[in-house]
């Protein structure tokens, strides 16, 4: 009603009011909807809501017995900043939740750091959310830690504690909330803390993580479409991490192994992007599917991924032509090509699919001491190398 009241009221304003005056009136209206958005919860769901508060409160005494928080103020402040972002969407849309409590539960979200090397984050209920360390410096991007946050919001904004109680009387509540350790973990700590290793493996086999997971992954997405960052991110960490996990399988036997980051989960979210219309961008959320530049001797530019050189621009006008080169190449690159979608046309062009990508000329084949047809050459092997290696960063089932 008041929504309509105000709506009708700037309608029928003159140009004699004031800004200032349209201004505090869109101000009063946010703070009634909020004061709304609070009534609405009926004492039943505001009791489920104490609780989760409740019993989050209590693990996380016992989790700041087991783990030392950080002291790391630009880690805690770039977490802090990046949760309160994804916590106020959390708060305000109602999402689609798979699996879970499905109405819009307004928790209030604390975020805090975990001194501890492995790439794992994990979310208690009531909204308490925990990153190690590790998986800060992991994260390449603000739009991949971003993706992390937003899918352990999402546990504890979908109440997946309380759901799995419900669903199972054989599990005892200490176990539930080990279970959203979550996909990003490598966690030797955890599973070293005695009997937790065996009550994780009972929470393992229950299969409810498995829709848990898919639940988060699906919520953390939808948050992300509502916020500035690249929705791609979550994406990217996944896939980067599955990548890590090929190498460590090989010495570490926990977590890791029975809590995957899956192809299955991947392919997921590729799909829903897709069903969006979300151009995969992956080069925009991740340094490892990013061609950058590099500043070289004599006002050379070097168009490099992954530390490898592509090509090197000279001449006077080097840093103009690197730069739309690598517009384009991370255009080209996104779009994960096949190593034969790239071609050389006329001795000096570099095409990908059709599209021309960059042109050698004289002066960049001088400064790089060959003819412009060979250095033309190296740059199109250089480029097929890089697109070898992105197919193997890249995991979704292509
Ligand atoms: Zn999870």
């Amino acid at each position: 009603m008041f929504t309509q009241l105000a709506l009708g009221l700037s309608l029928m304003g003159s140009a004699s009011v004031t800004h200032e005056h349209s201004k505090a009136e869109a101000l009063a209206e946010l703070a009634w909807q909020e004061v709304e958005q609070q009534a609405k919860l009926d004492p039943r769901h505001q009791a489920d809501i104490d609780a989760d508060t409740k019993l989050g409160k209590d693990y996380t005494e016992q989790v700041e017995k087991e783990f030392k928080l950080s002291q790391n103020a630009a880690y805690i402040e770039r977490v802090q900043r990046i949760g309160a972002e994804i916590a106020a969407i959390a708060r305000k849309n109602q999402v689609s939740v798979t699996w879970g409590d499905k109405r819009l539960n307004p928790f209030d979200y604390t975020f805090k750091v975990v001194e501890d090397k492995d790439i794992n984050a994990f979310s208690l209920p009531g909204g308490y959310i925990y990153v190690y360390e590790g998986l800060i410096q992991f994260a390449e991007t603000d739009d991949e830690l971003a993706g992390v946050l937003a899918h352990e919001v999402a546990h504890a904004s979908f109440r997946h504690v309380a759901t799995l109680q419900r669903e199972s009387a054989k599990l005892q509540s200490l176990t539930l909330p080990l279970i959203l350790i979550s996909i990003f973990s490598g966690s030797q700590t955890l599973s070293g803390v005695g009997t937790l290793a065996s009550l994780i493996g009972i929470a393992k086999g229950s299969g409810w993580s498995v829709a848990a997971e898919e639940a988060a992954d699906y919520g953390g997405l939808q948050y992300m479409l509502y916020s500035e960052y690249q929705p791609v991110g979550i994406l990217t960490f996944i896939e980067r991490l599955a990548k890590e996990q090929r190498f460590m399988d090989r010495i570490d036997m926990g977590i890791f192994r029975t809590h995957p980051p899956s192809r299955e989960r991947a392919e997921r979210l590729v799909r829903h992007l897709g069903e969006r219309n979300i151009p995969l961008r992956r080069s925009m959320a991740s340094l490892a599917y990013r061609v950058v530049l590099r500043d070289a001797e004599d006002g050379q530019v070097a168009a490099v991924f992954d530390r490898r050189k592509l090509i090197t621009f000279a001449g006077p006008d080097a840093r103009r032509r690197a730069e739309e080169a690598a517009l384009k190449l991370n255009e080209f690159f996104d779009q994960v090509p096949d190593l034969f979608d790239v071609s050389v046309r006329s001795g000096n062009i570099v095409v990908g699919r059709r599209q021309e990508l960059f042109r050698v000329r004289e002066e960049d084949a001088k400064a790089a001491k060959v003819s412009t047809e060979e250095l033309t050459q190296q740059a199109s092997a250089a480029i097929k190398r890089s697109l070898y290696l992105l197919a193997y960063r890249v995991w979704d089932g292509r």
